[in-house]
């Protein structure tokens, strides 16, 4: 079963608001500031910055 989802976040740094995927297999960064959202960590992401909202 998968459980991958989109997560909404708020950049920590500049306060962008994006959307991202759980599972994100590379690196995510901030589209505004370059500020790195998540990282890949064992096929789902490690995220680094604030979740605003599990979006199903
Ligand atoms: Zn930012």
């Amino acid at each position: 079963m998968s459980l991958s989802k989109f997560l909404r976040v708020k950049c920590n740094d500049c306060e962008n608001v994006q959307v991202i995927f759980s599972r994100a297999a590379t690196v995510v960064k901030c589209l505004v500031c370059g500020r790195t959202l998540a990282e890949p960590r064992g096929g789902k992401a490690d995220i680094k910055t604030e979740i605003l909202e599990v979006l199903e």
